[in-house]
């Protein structure tokens, strides 16, 4: 099967303060394409900071990513930029819209940093596949927090990406909320085979997953299959 992902012997120690504090130490997995997988473990274990490093966000300390075989460490912020605008979609726990922008705008940016075509015909589909079709005109402040999510979901599946990163998708969501947003997941795995790598304090939804990889004190002390 074919591997998406692969992080070797990683880690990553930050400075802060004039202090070094490594956050995480020796880290090896790989994520096959096509399949689904969940992050657990504790609060402050690392999850954050490895999904950063598995996406291109930041740079590891030692050991490599290589994401759809291109080995990250060697290539500038520019080239990651591009690499993540190419493969990767980021769901981030806080969100991260621009607050200047529309909904339907920040789901625009990645199509025309893409130089697509037709991005506002593409970003009105997005829009209405979250069940936001009405909402396109709103700023960010003018929508509640699932809104938001959802906005920022439509923006990560934008660019179709072959990997998709999620920080606690369901984190800040009500119940019903939290279901309609892990079925746009799941169906996105399901119709166009992205796969997924989400980090969740959610059991049920990591149950979800084919596979749970545990974090603790910046280690992977776990690498289960779900039945
Ligand atoms: P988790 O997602 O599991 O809660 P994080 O990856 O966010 O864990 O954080 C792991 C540890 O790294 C924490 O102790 C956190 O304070 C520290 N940390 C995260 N980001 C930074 C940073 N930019 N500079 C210094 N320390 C950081």
């Amino acid at each position: 099967m074919e591997t998406i992902l692969n992080i070797s012997d990683l880690s990553k120690t930050y400075q802060s303060a004039g202090r070094s504090l490594t956050v995480l130490e020796q880290i090896n997995f790989s994520i096959t394409a096509g399949s689904t997988n969940a992050i657990v473990g504790p609060s402050g274990s690392g999850k954050t900071t490895l999904l950063g490093l598995c996406a291109g966000l930041d740079r590891s300390s030692t050991g490599t990513v290589e994401l759809n075989n291109i080995n990250l460490g060697r290539l500038s912020e520019d080239q990651r930029a591009q690499v993540r605008n190419q493969y990767v979609g980021f769901i981030f726990q806080n969100f991260q819209l621009l607050p200047t922008l529309t909904a339907l705008e920040n789901v625009m940016v990645p199509l025309e940093l893409r130089g697509e075509k037709n991005c506002k015909a593409r970003a009105t589909e997005l829009l209405d596949k979250v069940g936001l079709a009405d909402r396109g005109h709103h700023y960010p402040a003018q929508l509640s927090g699932g809104e938001q999510q959802r906005v920022s979901i439509a923006r990560a599946f934008s660019n179709r990406p072959k990997l998709l990163f999620a920080d606690e998708p369901t984190g800040n969501l009500d119940a019903e909320t939290s279901e309609k947003v892990v079925k746009l997941l799941f169906d996105l795995n399901k119709d166009a085979g992205t796969t997924l790598v989400l980090i969740t304090h959610d059991l049920e939804l990591a149950a979800k997953t084919q596979r749970i990889l545990r974090i603790k004190g910046g280690r992977l002390i776990a690498d289960e299959k779900n039945n």
